[in-house]
């Protein structure tokens, strides 16, 4: 029996898959997105899959596989299991992921491209795995891209959360692993990184074309559904609240009453939808 909030769904955009694993099920963070209190959020009953019975926000921690032609990328890693972390409820998690992992058909071995939308604690866990008190790349035949804005940020910074670069990213450069990419950065044909800072410096989502149709993966630079009719609502995570807030306003007229499909990697199920609008605002319809 999986727990409610952890099965692997899947969408296919043209001929591409995109498979959500989840590491955890949603979880309430309050104070994460200051402005949106139980009362701001109340209005909104769209929202109902997304925050809990008080009207707290609810994240999923999950990855998301994107497979196409002989393909398999997995986007953003997650938290990781044993990792010393001074956010107690991630600290020496000792979750099954990798099990979910295989259950929905993946191989840590045939994995070609891991990449991360960003260096936060929660997108790169998964990137290593301790074996024998070493921290070793779980894809191990992967080549793992990283934004050379993002990489350049946390190489000398102080990180509030943990040793997170040291355990999930440098150990990725010294297995010759790791290649620096751009932000706009074309990872193959129909998969490709676009540049939305604010949540932090290099921050990227990833953008999924095939066949005329597309997807868009938020990474953090969408927190939650909510931010789709309050794209000023920030996040106390964003590094810049002012360029994460123009950076969603810019989403919302991109997307906007588009075929796009926007596929959240924090958004609890169903994950997955589209933007419309909605009065003076817009809303997540999924
Ligand atoms: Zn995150």
């Amino acid at each position: 029996m999986s727990e409610p909030g952890t099965e692997a769904l899947q969408w296919e955009i043209g001929e591409a898959r995109v498979t959500r694993v989840v590491e955890l099920p949603p979880l309430a963070l309050p104070g994460l997105l200051p402005d949106a209190t139980p009362e701001a959020v109340a209005p909104y009953e769209w929202l109902a899959p997304f925050v809990d019975e008080e009207g707290e926000l609810l994240l999923s921690i999950h990855c998301l596989v994107i497979e196409v032609g002989e393909r398999s990328i997995v986007v953003d890693t997650c938290i990781g299991n044993d990792k010393p972390r001074n956010l107690d409820f991630w600290s020496h998690l000792d979750t099954n992921f990798l099990e979910r992992f295989a259950d929905a058909g993946f191989d840590v071995e045939r994995v070609d491209t891991v990449l991360c939308t960003h260096m936060h604690i929660d997108h790169v866990g998964w990137n290593t795995r301790l074996e024998g008190g070493k921290w070793v790349p779980t894809f191990p035949n992967a080549q793992y891209l990283f934004n050379e804005k993002e990489w350049a940020h946390w190489k000398d910074a102080d990180d509030p959360t943990g040793p997170v670069f040291q355990d999930s990213v440098q150990p990725i450069f010294d297995a010759g692993l790791a290649t620096l990419v751009a932000s706009d950065h074309q990872v193959c044909e129909g998969v490709r990184l676009m540049p939305t800072e604010g949540h932090t410096p290099g921050h990227v989502s990833v953008v999924v074309e095939s066949q005329g149709e597309s997807a868009f993966i938020t990474g953090d630079c969408i927190h939650h559904p909510c931010q789709i009719a309050h794209p000023e609502w920030a996040s106390a995570a964003d590094s810049d609240s002012n360029q994460s807030s123009q950076t969603r306003r810019d989403l919302i007229d991109r997307y906007g009453d588009q075929a796009t499909m926007i596929i959240g990697t924090h958004f609890p199920a169903p994950t997955a939808g589209r933007i419309v609008r909605d009065g003076e605002r817009h809303r997540f319809d999924y």
